[in-house]
């Protein structure tokens, strides 16, 4: 599966009318928050394909109207947040939010408040993985997991329930943001134990592997 991840920065190559020339066909697009809705609405319109977001802590909250449809939000995207998605066999789980370094925004999390959901939606993934004898293949995510490619400063922590369900459940990829990556200095790709961590901040390409 090629998986196109998005997250905190526009990338004025997918902007273009050519961006589907430019970056080939892709099965299923991540987007991992702080990114502008009508932006996202025009990448859902432009690649076809399914398309799973949660919420950075720069998000607008989400509207929708009676019939389910964004009336402040991406058009055309599923919002993974505290839910199980399964696309072509491809699991994925998603929480939106950052640290509470701003309590009362939207998508502004304590640890408690996020180790809660997790907590919450953690037997519902064991019963999925039981059901399908398979791993989870995405944890998607805005803030990344405590310690694993989180920034040195308050705001920019990682959560430590994210950590506990990488080290837990071992997906195959976690997606995250809100770590902007300037320059070489800090990678956008790393291993722990069996997951690939991947920053998505611009634009990644995942491939999976079959
Ligand atoms: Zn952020």
């Amino acid at each position: 599966m090629r998986i196109l991840a998005l997250a905190d920065r526009i990338v004025r190559r997918l902007e273009s009318p050519r961006a589907r020339d430019i970056f080939g066909a892709v099965d299923l697009v991540l987007a991992a928050g702080d990114l502008p809705y009508p932006y996202l609405s025009y990448l859902s319109d432009v690649f076809g394909s399914t398309c799973l977001f949660v919420a950075g802590n720069h998000d607008d909250p989400l509207i929708y109207d009676s019939e389910g449809a964004p009336i402040q939000g991406p058009v055309g995207w599923v919002y993974a947040h505290e839910r199980l998605v399964e696309v072509d066999d491809f699991l994925v789980i998603g929480f939106s939010g950052s640290i509470a370094y701003n309590p009362g925004k939207p998508y502004h999390y304590s640890q408690t408040d996020m180790w809660f959901r997790v907590l919450q939606a953690a037997p519902h993934l064991w019963l999925r993985e039981r059901q399908r004898q398979r791993r989870l293949d995405c944890l998607l995510t805005h803030a990344p997991s405590a310690g694993i490619g989180d920034g040195p400063d308050y705001a920019h922590q990682g959560f430590q329930a994210f950590r506990w369900l990488v080290e837990r459940f071992r997906p195959r990829y976690h997606v995250h943001g809100h770590v902007h990556l300037y320059g070489n200095a800090t990678p956008a790709w790393q291993t722990y134990n069996a997951t690939q961590v991947v920053n998505a901040y611009g634009c990644q390409i995942i491939d999976t592997d079959p």
